[in-house]
């Protein structure tokens, strides 16, 4: 059986990165039959050995980051229900603000099964904020790194429990 990962997360924290990553040239056969919408793109995943169907919450990058508008609530909370998990993405470099609060929030509420990850994490540079990431009080959160594909083992790991 399969399932489906919502990445969802504020503008520019990495999610497309992730997407683009997970999905690689196979978006081109889900493009023939366009996903749900313009701002939701849904690929066939494939880590491991694990094969499911991702979803990006495009569309967001117009949203700035101290204003969570309507819209972007409402394609969050489109993105978390059509998903069995969620990847919960914030940014290890910048740590937690308040607009990851409200992301959170609607998680907590609303998702049925929460991974939190914190990206950009290459280096020594993200430890910080991926401890901050703790205070979501949404599990331990992974460190990632989407742009240098470092700690998608450790995603794997969480995931075939799951699958
Ligand atoms: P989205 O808005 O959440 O979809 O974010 P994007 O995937 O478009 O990435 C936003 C920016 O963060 C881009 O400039 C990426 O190159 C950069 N980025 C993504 N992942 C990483 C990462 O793991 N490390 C670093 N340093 N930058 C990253
Ligand atoms: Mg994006």
């Amino acid at each position: 059986m399969s399932f489906t990962l919502a990445i969802v997360g504020r503008p520019n924290v990495g999610k497309s990165t992730l997407f683009n990553r997970l999905v690689g040239k196979r978006l081109a056969l889900v493009d023939d039959q366009p996903g749900v919408t313009r701002d939701l793109r849904e690929g066939a995943a494939r880590l491991g050995d694990l094969r499911f169907t991702v979803i990006d919450t495009a569309g967001l990058e117009e949203v700035t980051d101290d204003s969570l508008q309507g819209r972007m609530r409402r394609l969050t909370e489109r993105a978390v229900d059509m998903a069995d998990i969620c990847l919960f993405m914030v940014d290890a470099r910048t740590g937690i603000t308040p607009t990851d609060q409200v992301f959170a929030e609607i998680l907590r509420r609303r998702a049925k099964h929460v991974i939190v990850a914190a990206n950009k994490a290459e280096g020594r540079a993200g430890e910080d904020g991926a401890l901050e990431a703790y205070s979501l009080g949404l599990g331990e959160p992974l460190r990632l790194s989407a742009e240098h594909g470092e700690g998608l083992g450790d995603l794997l790991h969480v995931l075939m429990p799951l699958a």
